[in-house]
Parts: C-alpha cells; structure tokens; sequence
C-alpha cells in the first residue's frame, strides 16, 4: 500500500477553515467539495488512458481519454457522500457505488448494511470516499470487498488520516499490494480515548449532515 499526503497550500488552506469549529454546515460542505477536488486530481494521476486522435481546426492532435470501463467512485456511508460532489466534479463519467458498515458497539465488530457494487471489478479503477480514516476497520473492509471483485486499483481519498489507520490499513494490504493507495490532506496526531482524530475536525458526518 502507498500513502500520498497532498503537501500544496491551498489543501492546507483549505483543510484548516474546515477544521474550524466556527464553520456552519453551508462552509463545511462547499469547502468539503473544494477540498476534495483537489484532492482527486493527485487521486488520478494514475488512472488509466488509450491514446486517441482529435481533429482540431487546423490539423490532427495526438492524446488520451479514459479507458473503458468506467471509474468507480465508492462513497462510503454517511459521511462519504459529502465528498461526492468534489469527486463527480472531476470525474463526471464514472460510476457510482455504495456501501455502509455498522460496527455492533459490544462485539466492536463492524458488518456490512449496505452493498450496492459491481459484482466483477476487473479494469477498473476505483476510488473509495470516506472523510476520516480512524480506526482503520471500515476501510480495510472495503478495500478487501475492492480487491477480491478483482478492481485494477483502489485509492481512498479521505480529508484526515489517523496514523493508527493507516498502520492498520499497510499491514492489511503490505507486499505487492501497489494497486492499493491512501490520499489525504494531513497525517493527524493519534486517535483519542472515543475514537475521534486528534486534532481533527469533529464528527464530519454531523458537521455535513447535521446530527440526527
Ligand atoms: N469519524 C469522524 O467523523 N471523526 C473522527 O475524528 C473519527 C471518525
């Protein structure tokens, strides 16, 4: 597995109104969008291309579209589909799955609720949203549900990391795993004694949604 954090100022910038306790849910949404934006052009520098021809009004240019079959973005529930937007701003033709895990607060063992993917993922890139990666758990778990649909490759795009994550998420997807990626924003300290990222930015499903 590889991690990118994306090191540009205007992802700092960013990152740091979000964090913001004073920002309302208007601020926090639209900078989430933003955000994520900026995050996906890193996100898909890899994403794979077939070289095309175009006839431009004064001759013939080579380039490149996205190869067939489509990208999969892969909000994951709730908070995941606030970086929706972001995401289908940049990649307007992909595809869309979801999936939600609950974690049964006694057994802390996390199931799957929802599961709406392709059944065969071979050729396609896909790209998981989720805002937070705390624990690690959620994430493990989709990326293995990625993996074993055969997807060509797998980057989580999430705003903040919790370093416990993504020591979870490197041992889980260690050797010759290089078709699994982590971008974020920021590398933050440690998770506390409630599972939130230190510092971090709340509950970013509450701050997107409202808490219901
Ligand atoms: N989920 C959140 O929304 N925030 C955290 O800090 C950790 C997990």
């Amino acid at each position: 597995m590889r991690t990118l954090v994306v090191d540009h100022p205007l992802v700092t910038h960013k990152l740091t109104a979000l964090r913001d306790a004073a920002s309302d849910t208007a601020t926090f949404r639209s900078l989430t969008a933003e955000l994520v934006t900026l995050l996906a052009y890193e996100a898909t520098r890899e994403i794979r291309v077939q070289p095309v021809s175009v006839t431009t009004p004064v001759g013939i240019a080579r380039g490149v579209k996205l190869a067939r079959p489509a990208p999969l973005i892969v909000p994951v529930l709730r908070a995941g589909i606030g970086m929706l937007e972001g995401m289908t701003r940049l990649l307007p033709m992909a595809d869309v799955g979801f999936v939600g895990l609950r974690r049964d607060e006694e057994s802390l063992v996390a199931s799957t609720y929802a599961d709406r993917l392709p059944t065969d993922l071979t050729d396609r890139d896909t790209f998981v949203l989720d805002p937070m990666l705390a624990t690690g758990g959620t994430l493990a778990t989709v990326i293995n549900m990625l993996v074993t649909r055969g997807a060509a490759s797998v980057t989580a795009i999430c705003l903040l990391a919790a370093p416990e994550c993504l020591r979870r998420v490197e041992e889980a997807f260690a050797d010759g795993e290089q078709r699994v990626r982590v971008v974020t924003a920021a590398v933050d300290e440690r998770l506390n004694e409630r599972g939130y990222i230190v510092p971090g930015l709340g509950d970013a499903g509450d701050r997107l949604f409202g808490r219901i």
